[in-house]
């Protein structure tokens, strides 16, 4: 994965907007493997930089995805992910919790063909869809519990014999 000093100098180099508000954005999302969205990363960044804009945060990430410096791509949960992983792999995605992890090779890592059906290719986003080790368990033990036992503390407890 590339430092955040070498990003830096590859975005000076393209002629790219390098503020400390973005080397900030940039170091924030290095080594990150979370996938997470400009939301997530503008609420991790509140306690270093309080008067960081949500809209500064997309257009830092925007500017490094449309350089190819970033992948961004869309989950099926509606947002927005970034992935700091420019190697072709593909991505792992629970339909229960929506965690987004990196799919081990090869899949995802086979050569990307040149042309397809008349298009130029030059990018592909490889989703598996399942669920997640923990996920798996947590359906295993509602699987296991008894027909309504799912109430919980807080339940108004059923008028017996009302
Ligand atoms: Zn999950």
């Amino acid at each position: 994965m590339r430092s955040v000093e070498e990003l830096v100098q590859r975005v000076r180099a393209r002629g790219g907007k390098v503020t400390p508000q973005r080397v900030l954005i940039y170091q924030a999302l290095v080594g990150d493997t979370s996938h997470p969205t400009g939301e997530q990363l503008h609420a991790r960044l509140q306690g270093l930089l309080p008067h960081l804009s949500l809209t500064t945060v997309y257009a830092a990430l925007n500017d490094l995805a449309d350089a190819g410096e970033l992948r961004r791509f869309q989950a099926g949960d509606g947002q927005v992910h970034y992935d700091p992983d420019t190697r072709p792999h593909a991505e792992l995605v629970c339909v229960r919790c929506q965690r987004i992890d990196d799919a081990p090779a090869p899949h995802g890592q086979t050569p990307l063909p040149d042309v397809v059906g008349g298009y130029r290719v030059f990018a592909r986003t490889e989703l598996l869809h399942g669920l997640c080790p923990e996920c798996q368990r947590a359906v295993a033990q509602e699987e296991r519990a008894p027909a309504g036992g799912t109430a919980d503390a807080g339940d108004i407890p059923a008028q017996a014999g009302a």
